[in-house]
């Protein structure tokens, strides 16, 4: 485990809540904070303020962008507790200082209630080879929803910037229109309300069937990100399709992300991927090493961390599939140093980034490995572990085996047991045969790192 100092940790807290938050907010509520404890074996960060005012504003408003912040900073999630050191009594309210971001209030507001959030920007969006056309479109259609390309269907491996390209569409709209309905969602958020409005009569039921139906085909852009989600689930689906149906009728924008190509989403029906591909697909690939030096200079210069170059060329060529980890790699890697109080090289970052990924690699168990290789298959467990010999389930099967000699490190014989005891020579044989296949085909080796992608971010 990394080990994080306390102040350092809040000190990068604070400098990036001071970037998106509202500075009369900011000096309100921020000074005076500090992070009082860490817990470790309990992931909790108990964060101490100076009147029960500040800690219920920060509690109530502040609480998911620290968190956000935490878990880049830390690579892990934390949960936070906040407590009262000190009782000043402060006879303010929220109201007193305005909005609690930079952007237009109106806007922010807005934003908000749709599901948006204002750091997923065009502006914060770098522009390279790897996702221009991805770009293209998504500005064209902030110009133009519902008319040009629709649906939108974007794909790509994971933190490669989906989520804040759709996210970015939808604020433009608001921004050039502020009366236009856009509505953010994930998939997995839109199959939640099915379920929920189904299930007729229960308490806790927030929507009933028709004001569900209200609520998404009264809009004018509905972004409805990893909608591969809904995968399989009959009723979901089945709804899903009359909104998308009643939506594209209407010309309004349907926006959607997956992390692969509509007719690649195993278990999604056919009419669903049919209307998916019937617009604009884009993709968004990894990006290339001046990008991804491009994000991490931009990242440095913005969150005020001092890099030097030679560092930041370093993690630009270690991480090269996922700009989430890009990003956190880089600041993790200042904030280990300066915990430890060395000087950033180098050096100290090849072993600092050496150890988090250990770390990293450590807390990923057999059965994650497994489950992640499953899900990204579309194959159950149980087919997994079995005994029939059909390709889509061997070359899972095979893969499994790789990942749990690379990323666990266990013997051939263990992998074999795991796998519904199989023998030591057919996991040796399927480690191989992987091994090979990657080094032949470049199409093999880049769904392998989507893969590994997913296990190494799965929660
Ligand atoms: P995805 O939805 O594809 O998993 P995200 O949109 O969540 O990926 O992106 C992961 C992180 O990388 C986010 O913090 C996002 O802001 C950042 N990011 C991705 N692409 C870019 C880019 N081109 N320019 C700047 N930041 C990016
Ligand atoms: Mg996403």
């Amino acid at each position: 485990m990394i080990n994080l100092d306390p102040k350092d940790l809040w000190k990068s807290v604070k400098g990036e809540l001071e970037i998106v938050s509202n500075p009369a907010h900011f000096k309100a509520h921020i000074p005076g904070t500090a992070i009082k404890k860490i817990d470790e074996a309990d992931h909790l960060i108990e964060i101490s303020c100076t009147s029960e005012y500040q800690r219920n504003f920060i509690e109530e408003r502040m609480y998911g962008y620290i968190k956000d912040i935490i878990r880049k900073i830390a690579g892990d999630e934390y949960r936070l507790m906040f407590t009262v050191e000190k009782t000043t009594d402060l006879k303010l309210k929220p109201d007193d200082f305005g909005p609690l971001f930079n952007t237009p209030q109106e806007n922010i507001n807005k934003a908000k209630s749709v599901g948006l959030n204002e750091t997923y920007s065009f502006k914060r969006f770098i522009v390279g080879n790897h996702n221009r056309l991805a770009n293209a479109v998504s500005t064209a259609i902030a110009d133009n929803p519902g008319k040009i390309y629709n649906p939108f269907f974007l794909y790509s491996g994971v933190g490669l910037g989906k989520t804040h390209l759709v996210q970015a569409i939808g604020q433009e709209v608001l921004k050039k229109n502020p009366n236009a309905k856009v509505l953010y969602i994930t998939g997995e958020q839109f199959l939640n309300e099915v379920v929920d409005a189904v299930r007729k009569g229960k308490p806790t039921s927030n929507l009933t069937r028709n004001e569900l139906k209200n609520k998404y085909r009264n809009v004018d852009v509905l972004i409805v990100d990893d909608i591969h989600s809904i995968a399989g689930k009959e009723a979901t689906q089945e709804e899903f399709f009359h909104t998308f149906n009643a939506l594209y009728m209407d010309q309004k924008q349907i926006i959607l992300t997956s992390d692969r190509p509509p007719h690649e989403i195993k278990t999604l029906e056919e009419r669903l991927s049919s209307r998916f591909a019937s617009g604009m697909i884009a993709d968004i690939q990894p990006p290339d090493l001046e990008t991804r030096m491009a994000i991490l200079i931009e990242r440095n210069e913005e969150l005020k961390l001092g890099a030097p170059r030679e560092v930041i060329e370093y993690i630009a060529e270690a991480i090269k599939t996922n700009i989430r980890e890009l990003e956190a790699k880089l600041l993790q890697t200042v904030t280990t140093a300066r915990s430890l109080g060395q000087t950033l090289n180098i050096e100290t970052t090849k072993s600092i980034i050496g150890q988090i990924e250990k770390t990293q690699q450590s807390r990923i168990t057999p059965n994650t490995i497994i489950r992640e290789v499953c899900k990204y298959y579309g194959v159950t467990i149980k087919d997994l572990k079995g005994t029939r010999r059909m390709k889509t389930l061997v070359t899972p099967r095979q893969i499994s085996m790789f990942f749990l000699r690379d990323i666990s490190e266990l013997g051939f014989q263990a992998i074999g047991e795991l796998l519904g005891s199989r023998d030591h020579t057919t996991v040796m044989h399927g480690v191989n045969k992987i091994e090979s296949s990657i080094k032949d085909n470049r199409s093999f080796q880049k769904e392998i790192d989507q893969v590994r992608n997913a296990i190494l971010n799965a929660d």
